[in-house]
């Protein structure tokens, strides 16, 4: 859109006045946020950055940053934590911010995902790919299997024993040696059926 953050955003991770984030950041959530098709309940406005930083003047000297800052990052990241350990929806990270944007005004969609990443990589939370969809979310770590409506984008939980002796044979045929397995089903959701929806070939 031709709209440069303001000077003030030259230190990585600071944040002017209004709540704005830095470059990186700015950059990160536009690139993510072409990812977010298909979200519904959107019940706040999203953060628009640029915008508010076109808006303002760049002061003339540097505020002293926010005390509270740090911990605000850290309560957003533990009500992530919480909110998906509540659900069994596997939620994208825009239907999280959503959910938190009342909570957190300032929080930015490019935040919920850098913390959403910080969660995976500690293996707090799972992240579950969908074909032709954005990722979404699972706050159970425990191996379980997951059911995809092809119509809704529903995500199910899936847990049933497995047959046996799966991993042998992926073992003998191909020499290598699996420790564990995920299963993914596809089809239609139990409210799919009821309203005699039909699954597009993708
Ligand atoms: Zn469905
Ligand atoms: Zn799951």
């Amino acid at each position: 859109m031709g709209i440069t953050p303001h000077p003030e955003h030259s230190e990585a991770g600071s944040v002017c006045a209004n709540g704005c984030h830095d470059e990186t950041t700015y950059q990160s959530a536009r690139r993510l946020s072409k990812n977010q098709e298909g979200f519904a309940q959107r019940t706040c406005r999203p953060h628009v950055p640029d915008l508010v930083c076109a808006a303002v003047a760049p002061p003339s000297s540097r505020s002293e940053p926010p005390p509270p800052r740090r911990r605000n990052r850290t309560r957003q990241r533990e009500r992530m934590l919480e909110l998906l350990r509540e659900t069994d929806r596997h939620p994208t990270a825009a239907a999280i911010h959503d959910a938190l944007c009342a909570e957190f005004p300032s929080l930015s969609l490019g935040t919920v995902y850098r913390n959403l990443e910080v969660l995976a990589g500690l293996g707090h939370i799972r992240e579950v790919p969908v074909p032709n969809g954005a990722t979404r979310y699972d706050g159970k770590t425990a191996l379980h299997h997951h059911f995809v409506c092809e119509v809704c984008d529903a995500i199910q939980d899936v847990e049933i024993r497995m047959p046996s002796g799966i991993e042998e044979r992926v073992r003998r045929k191909y020499r290598l040696r699996p420790k564990r397995f995920r299963i993914d089903f596809y089809g239609l959701c139990h409210d799919c059926v009821d309203r005699g929806s039909t699954p597009s070939n993708h």
